[in-house]
């Protein structure tokens, strides 16, 4: 045998054929011997034996119905009723047109009649009947789940979507169920147990799925999606589930929790109501005195709002939804007010929500880190614009950029912003950049660090809401800076409360002793503006002279000192 042949011969298929009659197994063995190795049975039992012995190897069976010791009908009954032979695919040999409807019934895939065709019509059946059953294998395997035999969450969703698109006016659920601390059950009890505990939460939700319309998938190792028909009683089905597991082992605590969006909207896709539901699901994890949570609009409508942004960022971000605005900084210590600087700050123009201010999605994405995908665009932003700014109007405005404190402790920072730099042909004294008061409170011998290195490279930092926090005093005698930016809440009030106002006169002595400039950010009215003039301070950022403007109206400011 060559290698070819050899690999023929691994590969070819196995076929069973059961007969009780010499001739026609001879027969059969000899047609089919041509494409498949044949092994043979002469009556039910032997088969049935035959079948178990080689459950992983078998291709098709070729049963034969009237036969001694067992008839065919029974051995399709034994194999229908188990797991490991029902996908076995089997071709009854039958001369009787009576016994076709109850083969069909027990699974019989075709039918060979007698006396046999000819020998091409029989392999060409026998060929597609395994093809199709190979197919199928290949569907159920990318289908289901192999422990849970739950579907896997990509038919899931595929199926979720077709019971929408057949059924738009069914009211539906849709289900999360979770485990607490499930990788402490395996740990603890063993991953074995651990599987049990799994596959037996799945069988109560195949049993839910028996009386209501729906499906149920296995989205994550312990976690479950449900989509099906309303359901008034989620108790129930939750104490079917505790008994099953409780029945695995008394001492066992394994804490299930349902988390349910009932008679979902069915405006939001798929994935939106599950993410309610999973949101209600966690609202109460570690709360072991609570196992069933309902959807409540006004609970988690903070929650969604947040769970979408961070969906839709990536998106965002690459089409070009973020929008820098500029609002301008007016130096007021001459007679007239000039244009001196800006700020750049970002906005989120969402293609559903409109626009998005930056205090809706900032604050939390310097929690989860993607403050820092923000800042970098931010800045390469306004990079170009400055560049663009030179070009159309011959100067090289100074624009002040956020920097936040995770910016701080990137120890790419400086590259990034020099690489930044050097693709627009911009010097560092170019970018102002605004550090808030509150990363100052964190890790002080670092944050000195790296101010200092920046100042070295000919950054300008301006130290932003001070006031805001507690460490402010002290760090400005310690740390290096070029502007200080006041909080807005001081100036807010000054005009109208002697302390604000007191304490602000206190800053601007500070701010000359150590020669910076101080910005007032939030003057809104004349009063304030008049004040902050009298005190001495070098520029005010507020709506008194502009709001954040978007370019093109910014650009009307930029074309005045250009006059
Ligand atoms: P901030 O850095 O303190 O920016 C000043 C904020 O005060 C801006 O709010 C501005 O619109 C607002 N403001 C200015 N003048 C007035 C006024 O006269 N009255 C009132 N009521 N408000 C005034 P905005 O644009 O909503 O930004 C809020 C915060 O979001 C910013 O506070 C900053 O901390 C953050 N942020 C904005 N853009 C960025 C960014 O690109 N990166 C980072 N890391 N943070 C940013
Ligand atoms: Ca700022
Ligand atoms: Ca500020």
């Amino acid at each position: 045998m060559d290698r070819k042949e050899r690999y023929e011969e691994n590969m070819r298929r196995k076929v069973l054929v059961v007969d009780d009659e010499d001739v026609n197994r001879q027969l059969l063995g000899y047609i089919l011997s041509r494409e498949y190795d044949v092994i043979y049975a002469e009556n039910g039992k032997q088969a049935l034996a035959l079948i178990r012995d080689n459950k992983r190897k078998l291709s098709m069976v070729m049963l034969d119905l009237l036969m001694p010791e067992m008839d065919g009908f029974s051995v399709m009954e034994i194999m229908r009723q188990d797991d490991d032979l029902k996908n076995i695919p089997v071709i009854v040999l039958t001369s009787e047109k009576d016994a076709e409807l109850k083969s069909l019934e027990l699974g019989a895939a075709d039918f060979i009649t007698k006396p046999y065709d000819m020998p091409e019509i029989i392999l060409a059946r026998a060929k597609r009947i395994i093809e199709l059953s190979e197919d199928k294998l290949i569907i159920m395997a990318t289908e289901r789940d192999d422990l849970t035999k739950l579907y896997t969450r990509k038919f899931f969703f595929e199926y979720a979507a077709q019971l929408d698109q057949y059924y738009p006016e069914w009211d539906m659920d849709a289900v999360v169920f979770d485990i607490d601390h499930f990788h402490l059950v395996n740990e603890l009890y063993g991953r074995s147990f651990g599987d049990t505990v799994l596959k037996k939460i799945s069988e109560v939700l195949m049993d839910v799925l028996l009386s209501a319309d729906g499906y149920a998938c296995r989205y994550e190792s312990d976690k479950f999606f449900m989509y099906c028909t309303h359901i008034d009683d989620y108790e129930t089905i939750y104490y079917q589930m505790r008994q099953a597991v409780d029945d695995l082992s008394e001492s066992s605590r394994v804490h299930i929790r349902m988390g349910i969006y009932p008679n979902v909207d069915k405006e939001l896709n798929l994935e939106q109501r599950f993410d309610r539901a999973r949101l209600t699901c966690n609202s109460i994890r570690n709360n072991y005195a609570q196992s069933i949570a309902y959807y409540d609009m006004k609970v988690h409508e903070g929650d969604l709002f947040a769970e979408r942004l961070i969906h839709d960022f990536p998106e965002a971000l690459e089409r070009g939804d973020l929008k820098v605005f500029y609002q301008p900084k007016y130096g007021i210590t001459a007679e007239q007010p000039v244009l001196a600087s800006a700020e750049a700050l970002v906005r989120w123009q969402h293609p559903e929500m409109g626009l998005i201010a930056p205090g809706r999605f900032i604050p939390m994405f310097e929690q989860n880190g993607l403050i820092q995908k923000v800042d970098h665009f931010v800045w390469n932003e306004v990079a170009r614009q400055i560049r663009k700014w030179n070009g159309k109007y011959g100067i090289k405005f100074p624009v002040s950029v956020n920097v936040s404190r995770i910016d701080i402790y990137d120890p790419h920072l400086e590259s990034t912003l020099l690489g930044i730099l050097a693709e627009n042909g911009l010097q560092p004294q170019d970018l102002m950049l605004e550090v808030t008061e509150s990363a100052y409170a964190s890790d002080t011998d670092q944050l000195i660090d790296v101010v200092q290195s920046l100042r070295e490279k000919g950054f300008r930092i301006e130290m932003d809401d001070f006031g805001s926090g507690y460490s402010s005093l002290n760090m400005l005698t310690m740390l290096p800076i070029d502007v200080l930016k006041l909080d807005m809440q001081f100036i807010k009030k000054m005009h109208k409360d002697e302390k604000s106002q007191r304490l602000v006169q206190l800053v601007m002595d500070i701010a000359e002793f150590l020669s910076v400039p101080v910005v007032a950010e939030g003057a809104e009215e004349e009063a304030q503006y008049q004040l902050l003039k009298n005190m001495g301070c070098s520029l005010i950022q507020g709506y008194y002279f502009s709001k954040p403007l978007p370019v093109e109206e910014f650009e009307k400011l930029l074309e005045t000192i250009r006059e």
